[in-house]
């Protein structure tokens, strides 16, 4: 199938259709129907990446790059054909710039000790937003400590969109790296990354793309974006737990020192010293996570079938609604920017009156799953000034009737309160 053309057919999304793939929804959560709102933690699996794990256990088995025997190469052939995949999933030009790692965060640590540690040092600033992921953080605070060099961080408007109007007060001269999340995991917001991105060539640093809330839910272009990094997470893209992607671009690949160090990163050992091997392998050390890279490209086919455009205006639709049903309720105050246009499919918010972790008891015994706490945002929440927020967070198997449901399941609360 041809990407390209799956990503331009525009059809909306037959959600009845969609919820027969997965299994999961069938199930019963304290006797109701489960209503599964905690998409952005992680999203539910279809049937064809279930069967597609399943299928390469039972028939194709084998530790990839090593063997010369059959099962070795129909292993290696499918776990390559997937680095493949995710290259024109996110519009890359040379699938030898994906990298497999374990998740997103995975993907920072690489690149903020084989890029960082090799590059910066005292004087030199890596820019962040006050809207990162604690993944998408600590690995830069680890960096800075180590090396020397200095974070610092663009600020959100009051409704959480990044302040891209002093931006020469953030990325300087000094400023050798910019790191971003291109969606807020908090908030919802689509970020700005190209705005910023220009900002940073403008002075000659790099972007690394924390894409774990973008590629699951639209269109991905590295080449338009114009970053140097982007890594996501395909367990919340349909896909298996426990592998992740990083892409970055081939020449900075090259220069970068390995990661982790063991087999299959290597060109040559002695045991005094070693070379590496080309990229991406010098950064794939050990085995791999394999029938979960089988699971991905399953995963990759599913959503490239829907078409992402269509993906993504299902999702707009979505939390449309959420917010127009969410704003009828007087005690709730919800949080991120009030055009959807600006906005993922996910809404955060409070109830004035009952905290968030007892909003998401009381909704679970409804069957709807949702998410409550910081959301690993600390620092945004400080800003927010709350210590957590309710999060609702959609996919292409929700529809507005789940968002009833969720309405009700407040409604329920309040009850459940005195309220
Ligand atoms: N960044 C963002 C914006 C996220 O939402 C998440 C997951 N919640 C991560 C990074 C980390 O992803 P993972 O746990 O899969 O590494």
């Amino acid at each position: 199938m041809n990407p390209v053309d799956t990503q331009t057919k525009t059809a909306p999304l037959d959600v009845e259709q969609i919820r027969q793939d997965f299994p999961i929804l069938r199930r019963k959560v304290h006797g109701k129907r489960l209503v599964y709102l905690d998409n952005a933690a992680t999203s539910q699996k279809p049937q064809s990446v279930i069967d597609a794990i399943s299928h390469y256990y039972s028939h194709s088995n084998a530790n990839v790059h090593r063997g010369v025997h059959c099962l070795a190469e129909e292993a290696t052939e499918a776990y390559e054909t997937v680095r493949r995949k995710v290259c024109q999933f996110i519009n890359g030009d040379d699938p030898n710039s994906i990298v497999f790692t374990r998740n997103t965060t995975e993907s920072v640590n690489l690149v903020a000790h084989a890029w960082g540690r090799k590059f910066l040092g005292k004087g030199d600033e890596v820019v962040l937003t006050v809207t990162e992921h604690h993944s998408n953080l600590v690995p830069w605070q680890l960096l800075a400590e180590d090396t020397g060099c200095k974070l610092r961080f663009i600020d959100i408007d009051d409704e959480g969109r990044l302040r891209t109007d002093h931006l020469d007060e953030y990325i300087t001269e000094k400023t050798k790296l910019v790191c971003m999340g291109h969606v807020s995991n908090a908030l919802g917001t689509i970020h700005s990354v190209r705005t910023i991105a220009c900002a940073a060539r403008a002075v000659g640093a790099l972007v690394f793309v924390d894409g774990a809330q973008g590629a699951p839910h639209g269109p991905v272009n590295v080449e338009t974006l114009d970053c140097d990094f982007y890594a996501y997470s395909p367990h919340k893209a349909l896909g298996p737990l426990g592998i992740g992607v990083l892409w970055a671009r081939r020449d900075l690949l090259e220069e970068m020192n390995p990661f982790l160090g063991g087999g299959e990163m290597i060109r040559n050992v002695s045991l005094e010293r070693s070379t590496w091997a080309g990229v991406p392998y010098k950064f794939e050390a050990g085995t791999p996570s394999v029938a979960d890279a089988v699971g991905l490209g399953a995963s990759i086919d599913y959503l490239m079938e829907l078409g992402m455009e269509n993906v993504r205006t299902h999702e707009k639709q979505i939390v449309s609604y959420a917010m127009e049903r969410l704003a009828e309720l007087p005690f709730i105050r919800f949080f991120g920017p009030r055009d959807p246009a600006d906005r993922c499919g996910l809404v955060s918010f409070i109830d004035a009156d009952i905290h968030p972790h007892d909003l998401g008891t009381v909704v679970d015994q409804h069957g709807v799953a949702i998410r409550a706490g910081h959301h690993c945002a600390k620092p945004l929440m400080h800003r927010l000034g709350v210590v957590a927020t309710a999060r609702a967070s959609f996919y292409i198997y929700n529809d507005r009737s789940d968002v009833n449901k969720l309405i009700d399941s407040l409604l329920e609360a309040r009850k459940v309160f005195g309220l």
